[in-house]
């Protein structure tokens, strides 16, 4: 980040369209309806710095901050067959899919890299709330098998971090037989002896808890994070009674065992590093021994070389996205 993309931009942005305004320089905090400015939202993970809220973070905004230096490595993702149902609702699937792509700058709901946190190498895997709810389709499962299968090629941990709406829709029953395969994906880690770590986060629900978001040898949630196969209010309006306080958040559920352990965001890298190095048999790292995670200035001169090439290469997938 620099000065540029923090504060020039939304402040030109802001001259030229004023609906622009709250979205480029200020966040709203969903709980608690502090104006936060964005770069101190985004220097402290997306977690509100009054209430400590989490709020959602793109998959890649995650592995810029949670691998050493920032660095990792994509992994590729088979290609499914677009809309095999040809899908149509208020709008054409393939529409919406086009759109998911262009607000995201990404191609699909999961991302599969591998890398290194605190020296411990890993495959990882994240799914983008942002992109059409994080809805598992066939991609995901995709994903989630490719994942595995780097996993087991270079004997590396998998950690996956969910966030999903559940299955998604628009594939019928195409998207709920990515429960059975990504099932098998995580048998194959099982197989091979390599820990699979599932960090839930807000929300993680439907099919995507009922198969691999619940198969992992330890189970992490953030702090507030719902997670469930059927939401709240569909069962308080099925069984007509008032559920309980909390009721299937994080919290709530680490007390009624479903959980591990439930993480701040800001810890979760260390912790992830602690219980992969003992699950791994690896010495533990010396807290201080760890190469901190992206560095400010190899970024700043990253984002000012982009910031000059930006208005040749607006597609640049790797160029960072309007702030
Ligand atoms: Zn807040």
């Amino acid at each position: 980040m620099n000065w540029i993309t923090n504060y020039v931009r939304p402040t030109i942005n802001s001259i030229f369209s004023r609906r622009e305004v709250p979205e480029n320089l200020w966040s709203k905090c969903d709980e608690c309806g502090t104006m936060l400015f964005h770069r101190e939202l985004t220097d402290n993970l997306n977690v509100c710095t009054n209430c400590n809220h989490h709020m959602a973070i793109t998959p890649r905004a995650r592995f810029k901050a949670l691998f050493d230096a920032g660095i990792f490595t994509e992994v590729k993702v088979p290609e499914p067959l677009t809309d095999p149902l040809s899908f149509r609702d208020q709008k054409k699937y393939t529409d919406r899919i086009k759109d998911a792509r262009k607000v995201t700058s990404e191609k699909e709901a999961m991302l599969v890299v591998e890398g290194e946190i605190g020296r411990t190498p890993i495959v990882a895997a994240g799914q983008d709330f942002s992109f059409m709810a994080g809805s598992m389709g066939m991609y995901v499962g995709n994903a989630i098998i490719a994942a595995a299968e780097r996993a087991v090629t270079l004997k590396r941990p998998l950690v996956l971090f969910s966030a999903a709406g559940g299955a998604r829709m628009q594939e019928g029953i195409l998207s709920l037989m990515q429960m059975p395969r990504t099932t098998v994906a995580v048998q194959m880690l099982k197989e091979a002896g390599l820990p699979y770590i599932v960090v839930l986060t807000h929300p993680t629900t439907g099919g995507v808890t009922a198969s691999y978001a619940m198969l992992g040898d330890v189970h992490i949630a953030e702090p507030g994070a719902l997670i469930c196969f059927a939401g709240p209010r569909v069962i308080e309006q099925t069984i007509r009674e008032k559920l309980p306080e909390g009721f299937q958040r994080a919290e709530y559920l680490l007390d009624h065992g479903m959980l591990d352990r439930v993480t701040p965001r800001g810890k979760l890298r260390d912790e992830l590093v602690t219980i992969i190095r003992m699950l791994t048999h690896q010495p533990p790292a010396v807290s201080g021994d760890l190469p901190a995670p992206a560095p400010e200035e190899a970024e700043e001169s990253a984002a000012t070389a982009v910031e000059s090439a930006s208005d040749k290469a607006p597609q640049d997938s790797k160029a960072p996205k309007k702030k």
